[in-house]
């Protein structure tokens, strides 16, 4: 686990220029992007849109108009929205389109739903390890605007959790036994110290030396360094805020490090598909949706809005997505539609209530560790080359204490006995002892009634 443990100083000490330079490069890309005249525009819409309480219509149109531009641009969205009886009106342009997912995607050539407006270098392939159970490649935008809306979201949430964006921050990473600090072109912090999400643990050392103001990453991940800080003596007191994501943080778990940090503690929600930016929780308790990225609905199984103050899907429209664009989009989470529109926090963004990061669930270890569903796959699918796009989707089946089977459904022609030896090697290194996992291929992945997916089963669940 220690492997890559000396990997901080070495690297603060001779990457330095390196890390100057990205910077600089960094500010040069904000710059430029935050230059283009669609995105000036676009900010000056949307803050006279809250000055004037009209930010239902500015939204109205926002999303209009990402519907006009898929149509036009997008042969599959030509062939998915004709025959419908065209976009309503402005002022509901969503509510007359289909609920797409991933399963919409699949049903014509990834390359028919891209924009043909937008030249080839212009788009990035993305891979998700299908934290969801269903493993996806899709297209991002590369466009200097979309990334200009991107980076302004992030800053506004930033400045939520901590009136400014934080100058040092750790954050949680897949990858095993890393420990080390970076700064990535496109990033807007300046540092980031990255301790892995498999044994956040031995990284205390290194925390509280880096003096962060921020924590950030996966919530697991994220509640057990913060618990082994505590218990450590050793919390930075830099420390301003702590922020979760990707998974569920249990109540119990929020109280711990409130208590024990004495800092607040947020919530972001997104998606690979989404950007990770797409909403944030606020000192409420409520997710606001940041109107410059996208929009939300909140919707029951039949496609309508769910009643006020009960639960529904999240069906997301992304407004950055100019590569591959996601209209009405079933993210596969839920959460409950709030009761008024207004939230305490005064924000005027659209917000939704308690999220539920759906079909996360918890894989016990031996020593007391939990481990979830979705962080598995991230290191057995994602992390590891060449197995993603194979897979068709994965389950997992509880056999003992401590004992589970991960089964893997391949797509037809995979070479599955050789997949499945890499998987299951890296299982044993990473879990063995505290953890036996075995992985085995299936021809049946398990779905409801309603066809979705069901992730977990533990013992004694049919
Ligand atoms: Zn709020």
């Amino acid at each position: 686990m220690r492997r890559r443990s000396g990997a901080v100083n070495l690297r603060r000490s001779s990457a330095g220029w390196a890390r100057g330079g990205r910077a600089g490069l960094n500010a040069v890309l904000r710059g430029l992007s935050a230059a283009s005249p669609e995105f000036r525009a676009t900010v000056r819409g949307l803050s006279a849109a809250v000055a004037t309480g009209a930010l239902h219509d500015w939204l109205a149109a926002r999303a209009a108009a990402v519907v006009e531009a898929a149509r036009r641009d997008s042969p599959a969205y030509h062939a998915l929205l004709r025959g419908l009886p065209g976009i309503p009106s402005r002022a509901a342009p969503l509510a007359a389109l289909p609920v797409m997912d991933k399963q919409t995607f699949r049903g014509a050539p990834l390359e028919q739903w891209l924009s043909r407006r937008l030249p080839h270098l212009m788009r990035r392939e993305v891979a998700t390890s299908g934290s969801s159970g269903d493993p996806f490649v899709f297209f991002r935008s590369r466009r200097l605007t979309d990334y200009a809306m991107t980076l302004r979201a992030m800053r506004e949430f930033d400045r939520w959790a901590l009136a400014a964006p934080p100058a040092r921050m750790v954050s949680t990473w897949s990858e095993e036994g890393v420990q080390e600090i970076r700064h990535e072109l496109r990033s807007i912090y300046p540092r980031r110290l990255y301790v892995t999400n498999l044994s956040p643990e031995v990284a205390v050392d290194a925390v509280r030396a880096f003096q962060p103001q921020i924590i950030d990453g996966r919530a697991q991940a994220v509640f057990r360094l913060v618990d082994a800080l505590a218990r450590a003596d050793a919390l930075p007191t830099s420390l301003r805020a702590v922020r979760f994501t990707q998974e569920t943080l249990f109540e119990h778990q929020r109280r711990h490090i409130e208590h024990a940090a004495g800092v607040p503690v947020f919530a972001r929600y997104g998606s690979e598909e989404l950007t990770g930016a797409f909403a944030h929780s606020c000192r409420a308790g409520r997710y606001h949706v940041h109107p410059l990225i996208g929009c939300v609905e909140i919707l029951d199984a039949s496609g309508r809005s769910t009643p006020r103050g009960e639960t529904g899907r999240i069906v997301a429209t992304s407004f950055v997505n100019t590569a591959m664009p996601f209209i009405r989009y079933d993210t596969g989470d839920m959460a409950q539609r709030p009761a008024t529109d207004t939230c305490p926090c005064g924000s005027p963004y659209p917000s939704f209530g308690s999220l539920e990061v759906s079909r996360r669930h918890g894989i016990r270890a031996r020593d007391g560790r939990v481990f979830t569903d979705a962080l598995l796959a991230q290191y057995l699918i994602l992390d590891i080359g060449g197995v993603s796009p194979h897979v068709l989707g994965f389950q997992y089946r509880q056999l003992g204490e401590a004992h589970w089977r991960m089964e893997v459904g391949f797509h037809h022609g995979a070479a599955c006995a050789e997949l499945l030896r890499r998987m299951q090697a890296r299982a044993d290194t990473l879990f063995l002892p505290a953890l036996t996992l075995e992985i085995s291929s299936t021809d049946t992945l398990w779905r409801t009634e309603a066809g979705k997916r069901v992730l977990v089963k533990p013992l004694g669940v049919s």
